[in-house]
């Protein structure tokens, strides 16, 4: 059996060090908003290095508070990707704004800056550019266009944490960067958690009040908040594997790099890597109109695969409203029904890569 993702290795290969951060929280019943959660907003600043990092309850959260924190509202028009986790729209609808999609570039599977300009209207605020899977969303072009129109840029980070555009690190071209740690993510603790980052003294104000009730002095509220804290467990968690972070990536492109010298065929497409960029893998996705035969013979052999994903979100019965909108999205409609993720995790084995390959090579 090869899952998607195999936690039990890292946990295995960390047990001892995460044991002991755990208990470290329990011996000093510090459990809210505790010494690691600062310490860990410091660290991920620094990775990014950027001022701010606020951490939250999950990366939807994230999304929601930099939202907020960058004051998008009722009635403001927000551009993203529909080939993404719901999330990234859910949010948006959540603030009674309204998601406008623009359809993807089929080798990267992000947002085609090509196309967005087409869709900017003077209730346009924000874009939401998702690095999916772990490869960057082109960001010149987008910040470009941002700066033009004065729009804020949010990244969804929550695939792609360490990826790299031009020599930089992904989280830190917006206005906000908003990550997730669940529990299958790159960087990921062992339960839910998010981490807000940005180089806006402001926003990361308002996002470190949201996040706790509104408040900056205990009892005494000044804005609407939340209860969205980031759980001092999970954080002393994160922290073990942050120092792992840059050799858990490496690790994946490594196993990115064994997929495509051994996946020999030529009715399907392999995960590209734009010049200049540093793809983390979060996800090793190929296309292939055959995807369902793949899909079904790794199922035969013990072998998990997974499609990320089935419904681009303007066909998500939640958002049929803006359908209306959707007729120029016809690559997110085909990736959706081309996509294959296959095992990628850092602890997989070289053999077991070979044994996956295999059965792809020979499915007929
Ligand atoms: C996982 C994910 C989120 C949401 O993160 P949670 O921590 O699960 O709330 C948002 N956007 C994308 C692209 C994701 O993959």
């Amino acid at each position: 059996m090869i899952q998607m993702v195999d936690l039990k290795r890292q946990y295995g290969s960390l047990k001892i060090e995460i044991d002991a951060a755990i208990q470290d929280v329990l011996d000093k019943t510090s459990f809210i908003l505790g010494e690691n959660v600062s310490s860990l907003e410091s660290e991920i600043a620094a990775y990014h290095n950027i001022s701010h990092a606020i951490g939250v309850g999950n990366g939807t959260d994230a999304l929601l508070l930099a939202l907020k924190g960058c004051g998008i509202g009722p009635g403001d028009e927000v551009i993203t990707t529909p080939f993404t986790f719901i999330a990234t729209a859910e949010v948006i609808a959540q603030l009674q704004a309204i998601p406008v999609f623009v359809d993807i570039r089929p080798d990267t599977f992000n947002i085609d800056p090509g196309k967005i300009e087409e869709k900017i209207t003077e209730r346009t605020r924000a874009i939401i550019p998702v690095h999916l899977f772990g490869h960057p969303a082109d960001m010149d072009p987008i910040v470009t266009i941002a700066e033009r129109h004065g729009l804020k840029i949010i990244e969804d980070c929550a695939q792609a944490f360490g990826a790299e555009y031009r020599g930089r690190k992904v989280g830190t071209f917006g206005d906000c960067a908003c990550f997730s740690f669940f529990p299958s993510k790159n960087l990921a603790c062992y339960g839910d958690g998010g981490m807000v980052v940005t180089k806006n003294a402001d926003a990361a104000t308002t996002i470190r009040m949201l996040r706790n009730h509104g408040s900056k002095v205990r009892y005494y509220h000044s804005i609407l908040g939340y209860n969205s804290r980031l759980d001092e467990i999970q954080a002393a968690i994160i922290r073990v594997k942050l120092k792992r972070i840059d050799e858990f990536n490496e690790s994946r492109r490594r196993n990115a790099d064994l997929y495509r010298a051994h996946i020999r065929r030529d009715d399907l497409t392999l995960p590209s890597e734009d010049r200049d960029c540093r793809h983390v893998y979060h996800q090793f996705t190929l296309r292939s109109k055959k995807r369902d035969s793949l899909a079904h013979a790794l199922k035969e052999k013990g072998i998990s695969s997974a499609i990320y994903y089935p419904v681009p979100l303007h066909r998500q019965e939640v958002f049929a409203t803006l359908m209306s909108g959707a007729s120029d999205l016809g690559e997110s409609e085909t990736s959706a029904s081309e996509v294959l993720s296959l095992p990628m995790f850092p602890e997989l084995l070289e053999e077991e890569i070979h044994r996956i390959s295999d059965v792809i090579n020979n499915v007929s």
